[in-house]
């Protein structure tokens, strides 16, 4: 019986491992949970790692003179530089990695459909795009898999994902 390296994967951590979104709530995601006893996952909350805490208020995406910054409406906080400095930090200790599974739609995790505003009051989207996290992600690793959940859930978008665990994981 053949026997395959066990993937290590970066994921997020509001995926049913901490009750740490915005407005203290975790998702329980099946596919995560089944994944768990096949991979080895390793956890983060970029928005906990910079010190957002638990609840929290939330933040956006928002373009400011052409330049998207993550900021959080309702205190006036500007946290894009904390944000991609955190990233560089972490995805250089990251060591040995084979994917990311990242939570959708996050102004942090998400790897695209993330709304972009054109300011921090706005009601409407201007744009959408990816997440201060997910784009570090992408930039530094897309040539790994790098999927979130919603994609997951279909079997074509999983098993294109779960192939390419395996094959980083084999190198
Ligand atoms: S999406 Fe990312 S930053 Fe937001 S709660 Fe989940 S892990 Fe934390």
């Amino acid at each position: 019986m053949p026997t395959f390296a066990r993937p290590r994967v970066v994921v997020s951590k509001c995926l049913g491992f901490a009750a740490c979104r915005w407005n203290g709530a975790a998702i329980s995601d099946a596919f995560v949970r089944r994944l768990a006893d096949h991979v080895t996952f390793c956890a983060v909350c970029p928005e906990m790692e910079i010190g957002l805490g638990c609840p929290r208020d939330p933040i956006r995406v928002v373009l400011a003179d052409g330049e998207r910054r993550l900021v959080q409406p309702a205190t006036g906080r500007d946290v894009s530089a904390e944000m991609r400095a955190y990233a560089s930090q972490a995805l250089d200790a990251m060591g040995d990695v084979d994917g990311f599974l990242l939570k959708s739609r996050s102004p942090s995790c998400g790897i695209k459909d993330v709304k972009i505003y054109g300011g921090p009051d706005r009601d409407q989207p201007l744009a959408r795009g990816e997440g201060f996290f997910g784009e570090a992600v992408l930039a530094r690793f897309g040539h790994l898999p790098v999927e979130d959940e919603r994609c997951l859930a279909d079997p074509a978008c999983r098993d294109r994902f779960l192939a390419g665990l395996l094959a980083a994981a084999r190198k």
